[in-house]
């Protein structure tokens, strides 16, 4: 087995990857908070760790992956009362989106997907041995963690504790015994529309506890990867990790790791095709392919620059890998392009370096170019499938029939008429019959995938 070291945010270092079960790789990823339809950089995380994974068994081991959803937090229910809907009903609209949407990458999905809110009796029972153990109190219906109670605090962010703040709204201020302290569990208040029963009386978990229930639940502790997005390290993983460690003894992660933000340009994303700040947006804009290419084009720890002309500048590295699959045959690829295949894996071993990844496939087709006979995809093919690209080379039916034309005249006319429910069930259509459908800069287009 190739040796696979990932960053780890805790010690900062490179850490190498030595699952607690031999042979079995666990990861737990935060997932969105649904009170919206999630943009390209929700999606960010959820493509890094279903690569990630998708990697990993290509390696030969066993992956469970689980990403949760959050659909009971303080965000929900403000974007309810502004919609005037009930927080539980745009929660589960939004669930419902966000399920869509990230099917349309094609990657399959996480093992797991836990609700915050179906998690609620593992909840209180963790919180219950935090208040045991004397790292939290209740404070008239809230619950608190006492930061100062547990002395690793900070090993996650790395910040002097005194420079803490948890960001919480001022409603619980007064009831927390060292304004450091974070809520578990927050009291029933007027104008939040759903609560749970509980040993303090009604009310709802705080967002932190959601996750270390669920991955506790669903991974056991001290699992393999934890990961989410860079703007989560503080508060809420060091708070993951503090509630876990002081209510069990044992650290809930082995790797912590996390990616870097999308930046997003502002003007320049608005344009007629609409917005393709959404993942669906950009998904109409471009196809997932390209959306894939673009997110690996970075290495997933550093921010990425997001506008149209990085989507575009992606759809010409997908446009290089169809063209070279019209030059290749199926079959085994030469001996003497193998260095290629394995520079390609050992980036995947380092840190997960997809862009170094990237670039060995540009060399690998830069070379199949230059010879004249045609050559075995085979490696090529096994690259692209740890990336979830390589129906890129299945370019068979290279030109779409007429009834593949038509579903995309009919959707052209649909999307006139602003019916966008009738447009969508077309583009649906049209994928199912091996159509993507590409918004792209020369207007819709069909892609073989
Ligand atoms: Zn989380």
């Amino acid at each position: 087995m190739r040796e696979i070291r990932l960053h780890d945010t805790r010690s900062g270092e490179l850490i190498r990857l030595e699952p607690r079960d031999p042979g079995k790789v666990a990861i737990y990823a935060c997932g969105p908070t649904v009170y919206d339809r999630i943009h390209v950089g929700n999606a960010r995380p959820y493509v890094v760790f279903s690569l990630l994974s998708r990697f990993l068994v290509h390696e030969g081991y066993e992956v469970t992956f689980v990403a949760n959803i959050t659909d009971v937090n303080d965000k929900i229910y403000d974007a309810a009362g502004v919609a005037g809907v009930p927080s539980a009903r745009l929660a589960e609209e939004m669930t419902a989106h966000y399920l869509a949407d990230t099917e349309r990458l094609g990657l399959g999905r996480p093992d797991q997907e836990p609700l915050a809110s179906e998690t609620i009796p593992e909840i209180i029972a963790l919180i219950e041995v935090l208040i045991e153990r004397g790292h939290a109190y209740a404070a008239d219906g809230d619950v608190y963690f006492s930061v100062r109670s547990y002395q690793d605090y900070g090993e996650l962010s790395h910040r002097d504790v005194e420079q803490m703040d948890q960001g919480e709204e001022l409603a619980g201020a007064g009831r927390k015994r060292d304004p450091l302290d974070f809520a578990l569990w927050k009291t029933h208040k007027a104008g939040e529309d759903t609560s749970w029963d509980s040993p303090w009386g009604a009310g709802r978990p705080g967002w932190h506890i959601e996750c270390s229930a669920m991955a506790e639940t669903l991974l056991g502790l001290d699992f393999d990867v934890h990961g989410g997005g860079s703007d989560l390290v503080f508060p809420h993983h060091e708070n993951e990790a503090a509630q876990t460690r002081a209510a069990r003894g044992v650290p809930l992660a082995r790797i912590w790791m996390h990616n870097g933000m999308v930046r997003m340009e502002g003007e320049k994303m608005a344009k007629s095709v609409g917005n393709i700040r959404s993942l669906a947006g950009a998904l109409d804009y471009a196809g997932p392919d390209v959306v894939l290419l673009y997110l690996c084009g970075g290495h997933y720890r550093q921010p990425i620059a997001y506008s149209e002309a990085a989507l575009d500048a992606a759809a010409r590295r997908a446009e290089r890998i169809r063209e070279v699959a019209r030059r290749l045959s199926s079959g085994v690829s030469p001996e003497d392009m193998a260095g290629l295949r394995e520079r390609f894996f050992s980036a995947l071993a380092d840190d997960f370096n997809t862009p170094d990844a990237l670039a060995a496939v540009a060399d690998w087709i830069r070379e199949a170019n230059r010879r004249e006979a045609p050559i075995g995809d085979a490696d090529l093919r096994e690259m692209l499938g740890v990336l979830a690209l390589d129906n890129l080379l299945d370019v068979a039916a290279a030109a779409p029939d007429d009834a593949a034309l038509r579903l995309l005249r009919e959707r052209e006319e649909a999307r006139s008429a602003h019916d966008w429910a009738r447009a969508d069930h077309l583009r649906d259509e049209l994928q199912r019959s091996g159509w993507q459908v590409r918004d792209g800069e020369a207007g819709p287009e069909l892609v073989p995938g």
